[in-house]
């Protein structure tokens, strides 16, 4: 239980994070002091179930995601994106296609970007909520919409349906 309690911790640090929420907004939904999240976060005590349910309600997931290593799905627009742990897409956001292989950065399918890359040229790959380049500023490939696909200037190898990489394996 102790490892699963700590590893709790590790996860709500990791979705406090991602969300983008400071330790200290959380001291009241969760009724715990600043120090003790701290130590909660960083593995040193083990999250009590009573805590991680607080959480839960705060964050809107179920308490089984803090004790599994599933990334949290992404909803960004109409879509949710799931991820793995580096960001990448699990499925092309855009045609569904998994057949990819671990070096892939587009879908070999339709050419959809499968990390969220910021639009600009160097590329920069940001979390897969983030709607902003946290590296450049520039908008985030996958918060846009079709519309603004085809109005911003989106160089060719990130628009989709576009093949930019050639298929690795044969169908
Ligand atoms: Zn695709
Ligand atoms: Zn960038």
């Amino acid at each position: 239980m102790t490892d699963l309690g700590k590893r709790a911790g590790r996860r709500l640090r990791e979705l406090r994070e991602a969300r983008g929420i400071q330790q200290t907004d959380l001291i009241e939904p969760l009724g715990v002091s600043q120090s003790f999240l701290s130590r909660i976060e960083n593995e040193k005590a083990p999250a009590s179930y009573a805590l991680v349910e607080r959480a839960a309600e705060y964050f809107g997931v179920s308490p089984a995601y803090f004790y599994s290593d599933e990334v949290e799905p992404v909803v960004v627009g109409r879509k949710t994106i799931h991820t793995d742990a580096s960001g990448r897409a699990t499925s092309c956001p855009e045609c569904g296609d998994n057949r990819y292989d671990e070096q892939a950065r587009y879908c070999l399918m339709c050419g959809h970007p499968l990390y969220n890359f910021c639009i600009g040229e160097e590329r920069h790959v940001n979390k897969p909520e983030a709607r902003y380049c946290g590296t450049c500023g520039r908008r985030t490939f996958w918060s846009l919409t079709a519309e603004e696909r085809e109005s911003l200037e989106v160089p060719d190898d990130v628009r989709s349906s576009r093949k930019t990489e050639a298929p690795v394996g044969k169908r």
